[in-house]
């Protein structure tokens, strides 16, 4: 791993997206352009990307995910026997269509732009996960790059829906182990490829553990099967390290958020982290990339007991708010966590992406930028302090 300096400042993944660039995704997903002119597109996209969290003092930048529909539907246009398909038209497989459209109400889910990718067939990867992403964004910065991948229980659970996949994997756990083996590739590949930070998006295990019980999650439709939080935890955990056993040469992490698909704070889930600490620190990763510029995110005292053990990505900026936080307010907040870290531990970065999904951009880029110099300021401060 490359030497560090201290607070380094990230990004969790996505940049808001220009409306020309969800336009052409939504041409190319048509049919209407090819791959290499939404391409083409998407490489303008990346650019400006790349520039605003340079210029913001961003560290390790990311692609933005520009080229994504959302965070983990995307693996459809890399990996055969998948299909993108709108939670609106997996409604039609629900045993409780009724329940569900209710929940996504209440939730303020755009049920028809936010797609998932559904196993139909046996998977294959064709070329890997990202390595269109990595090579372009690596050829156009000399900054450390983080690259976000959807975890493997996101993708597992988000993926297998009953009446679509058993016809090519019986069960769940058989489907399992091919997503394993898809990321762990990719993993690979990307530290060969000299990648600073892979990032292991996990949402949904809040939403295991903070959900009202019978909420099925609209990522991942088929969790109204799911079994007790401790067990659905537990699998999150094997697979995780399943995923990453014994690789080194590359920062790993994990990202748990609470959401962030509306930018009304009521609709997205409320609660500390506590419940899902003992089974996110068995994951075999240096870093937890987590909440904590929203209250929802519940007090840090949680990390009482696991002082020390593992490095964390602290969020210190909220990407759904249009009010810029101060750099004293960042600064402040980093020392709380410092009663739990190490200054060395402590890496700084928004609680989620600023558009997970392609048709809902949580902020303007100008916001977004403004967002990210306020955590550069503060990283800055921070420096001189503990440097
Ligand atoms: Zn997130």
């Amino acid at each position: 791993m490359a030497s560090q300096k201290l607070f380094p400042v990230t990004g969790v993944g996505s940049w808001s997206r220009p409306p020309w660039l969800v336009q052409a995704l939504r041409r190319w997903q048509d049919g209407e352009i090819t791959k290499d002119e939404f391409d083409g597109i998407a490489d303008e996209a990346v650019l400006l990307c790349i520039k605003y969290q340079e210029d913001a003092g961003v560290d390790i930048v990311t692609d933005g995910e520009q080229r994504r529909d959302n965070f983990y539907s995307f693996v459809v246009s890399k990996v055969s026997g998948m299909k993108l398909m709108p939670v609106s038209e997996l409604m039609d497989y629900m045993t409780n269509r009724a329940r569900f459209e209710e929940v996504l109400r209440a939730l303020d889910v755009p049920a028809f732009a936010i797609k998932s990718p559904i196993v139909v067939d046996k998977i294959k990867s064709r070329n890997g996960l990202t390595m269109d992403e990595v090579d372009f964004l690596m050829a156009h910065t000399d900054r450390q790059v983080k690259m976000p991948l959807p975890g493997p229980y996101l993708l597992l659970k988000s993926s297998y829906f009953k009446g679509l996949s058993d016809k090519a994997y019986a069960s769940e756990d058989e489907l399992a182990e091919e997503i394993v083996k898809l990321l762990r590739d990719e993993v690979i590949a990307l530290r060969d490829k000299g990648v600073d930070f892979i990032q292991l998006d996990e949402p949904t295990l809040s939403q295991v553990v903070l959900g009202e019980e019978s909420t099925e999650t609209f990522m991942c439709a088929a969790m109204a099967t799911r079994k007790d939080p401790s067990e659905e935890l537990e699998l999150a955990v094997r697979l995780v390290n399943q995923v990453v056993d014994g690789i080194d040469g590359v920062r790993l992490g994990v990202h748990v958020c609470r959401g962030n698909w509306s930018r009304r704070e009521d609709v997205l889930l409320t609660g500390n982290y506590g419940p899902m600490l003992p089974y996110l620190m068995e994951m075999n990763v240096d870093q937890l990339v987590l909440e904590y510029a929203t209250p929802r995110a519940g007090e840090m005292e949680v990390f009482k007991e696991y002082a020390q053990q593992k490095e964390i990505g602290l969020g210190v900026v909220n990407p759904r708010t249009d009010e810029v936080e101060s750099p004293q307010q960042i600064v402040a907040q980093v020392k709380q966590a410092l009663q739990y870290f190490k200054p060395e531990q402590i890496f700084l970065n928004p609680d989620c992406g600023f558009g997970t999904f392609a048709e809902r951009n949580m902020n303007t880029p100008n916001l977004a930028f403004r967002k990210l110099q306020a955590v550069h300021e503060a990283a800055e401060e921070l420096r001189k302090e503990f440097g």
